[in-house]
């Protein structure tokens, strides 16, 4: 692996090319502005990652900070960035 520098968001795959983790897997502590997420709470495992991430769908994938969201928002394809170790 070249980088393991982590941008896209572990629960619900939003990349707004901030570094969410390292390339050595530590966490920075980056607030999600889409799920509210943030890297290195609870997202530390997969387990805990599919759990962070259907109790968010399962609210409505709500917008941790709403005025962030695009217009053309779409979930679907947004989730599609969640890095494959974390699905
Ligand atoms: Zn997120």
């Amino acid at each position: 692996m070249e980088s393991g520098l982590e941008t896209a968001c572990r629960i619900c795959g939003l990349d707004v090319g901030e570094v969410r983790f390292d390339d050595h897997g530590l966490a920075l502590f980056v607030i999600c502005g889409c799920c509210g997420t943030e890297s290195g709470v609870g997202d530390d495992t997969v387990v805990q990652a599919r759990r962070l991430r259907a109790r968010w769908l399962d609210a409505g994938s709500v917008w941790f900070e709403p005025k962030g969201r695009p217009a053309d928002w779409e979930l679907r394809e947004q989730l599609r960035n969640v890095p494959p170790s974390w699905r």
